[in-house]
């Protein structure tokens, strides 16, 4: 399992840093945002450390699409499977990523509204 240090991701997937944690796939891991944007914010992460979607090589695809199946799980587990939810993974600085480290967020609880991005240059 490759790791970083100075990688908060990573150290939540070694245990060394404490977070709420709702699901662990092995290889994944789910836990609450401890910043919620939606009353339910729940980040998905591969415990291998890839940088973004971007760092995604030919064996992640498996371990990848399987994290994707389990947020659906993780998704009816905190109860907004019925009503719906958005997935988001942000890549790099025009998409305001912050962590490096791979994560999607599974985000729900409330009326989402449109995918709104800047529109100020259409
Ligand atoms: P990004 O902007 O990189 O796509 O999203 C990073 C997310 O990670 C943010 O929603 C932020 O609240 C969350 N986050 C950052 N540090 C921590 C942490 O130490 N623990 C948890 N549970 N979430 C974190
Ligand atoms: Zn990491």
């Amino acid at each position: 399992m490759s790791t970083e240090s100075e990688c908060i991701f990573c150290s939540i997937a070694e245990q060394a840093v404490p977070a709420d944690v709702l699901f662990d796939g092995g290889d994944t891991l789910f836990f609450k945002d401890i910043n919620p944007k939606a009353p339910v914010h729940i980040i998905g992460i591969p415990k291998k450390h890839l940088v973004s979607l971007d760092a995604i090589q030919g064996d992640d695809h498996a371990m990848i699409g399987k994290l994707l199946h389990e947020a659906t799980h993780v998704a009816r587990d905190a109860g907004i499977f019925e009503s719906g939810y958005r997935v988001i993974t942000n890549v790099g600085k025009h998409a305001g990523q912050e962590v490096r480290h791979l994560h999607f967020h599974i985000v729900g609880g409330e009326d989402l509204g449109p995918l709104i991005c800047n529109a100020s240059s259409l």
